[in-house]
């Protein structure tokens, strides 16, 4: 039996972070985002449901200001937020109409996801969205949520897993700047390893998973490993893996050795 089947995968979470959409100047790396709205496409247009988690608002947001770096004051940030997620949906609005794909937006809070209502009225718009053909874009609620209230998740890896789990996902993608997991940190030990596959996540893999970051990201190794324990304790296959080259896509959905899967638990 194959342990790394996604072929059949049906409604996919797809996150993508800063270190992907960018390059390392912070500004929007045009190609890459070109290449993976186009085969992003042709899995929706193969009769997936997709639903994209997208990072970039503060980046985007700090770009367009011409400011060198983020900002680290709490309203600048949320004010910076507010300008980089009008251009991010701007931005996916434009790019997914090249292929008649129309998009949404829905922003989050943690106050959102605690509370069962709009828990439930996220659930009934993702599946209006999805009977419509649409292409959904989540991202946290930045202009708001920064702040000292803890109202905010702060990390889209865990939201991805969160998102993933109320929309009844199979599969969280998550795609990062590095391959996947490894048996140490590929950057300093040439003899690291990638595992395939996760069936459990033990003390071992979290482990070996603090010592690894990416470098543009808010989260690192350690946000996936707590959004890989979100997905698989509701039930949902995981994978991370390198978002440079989206063709890389069409293998990983031909159920070919790309990334590493943390496997759903089974109930
Ligand atoms: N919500 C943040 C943004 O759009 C990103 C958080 C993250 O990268 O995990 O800038």
């Amino acid at each position: 039996m194959n342990d790394r089947k996604i072929s059949d995968k049906q409604r996919i979470v797809i996150k993508l972070g800063t270190s992907t959409l960018a390059h390392k100047t912070g500004k929007l790396n045009i190609r890459r985002m070109t290449n993976l709205v186009r085969v992003i496409s042709d899995l929706h247009n193969s009769g997936r449901d997709i639903i994209i988690v997208s990072s970039g608002a503060q980046g985007l947001g700090s770009g367009k200001l011409g400011l060198r770096e983020k900002p680290k004051d709490i309203r600048m940030k949320q004010a910076v937020a507010a300008i980089g997620q009008c251009e991010l949906m701007h931005i996916y609005d434009n790019m997914f109409e090249k292929y008649s794909i129309t998009v949404a937006q829905i922003l989050l809070t943690k106050m959102i996801i605690n509370n069962p209502n709009h828990c439930a009225n996220f659930k009934n718009t993702i599946e209006s969205l999805m009977g419509l053909g649409v292409i959904p874009i989540v991202n946290e609620n930045d202009a708001i949520a920064i702040d000292e209230l803890e109202l905010e998740i702060g990390e889209n890896d865990s939201l991805s897993a969160l998102v993933a789990q109320l929309a009844g996902a199979d599969l969280l993608l998550i795609l990062s700047d590095i391959d996947g997991l490894y048996s140490d940190d590929p950057r300093s030990n040439p003899d690291a390893e990638r595992i395939m596959v996760v069936d459990e996540i033990t003390p071992e893999i979290e482990r070996i998973a603090g010592g690894a970051g990416t470098s543009l990201g808010t989260g690192g190794m350690t946000t996936k490993i707590s959004a890989a324990k979100i997905a698989t304790e509701a039930g949902i296959d995981m994978v991370i893996m390198n978002g440079r080259d989206p063709e890389k896509l069409y293998d990983l959905f031909e159920d070919k050795e790309i990334g590493t899967i943390f496997r759903a638990n089974k109930k």
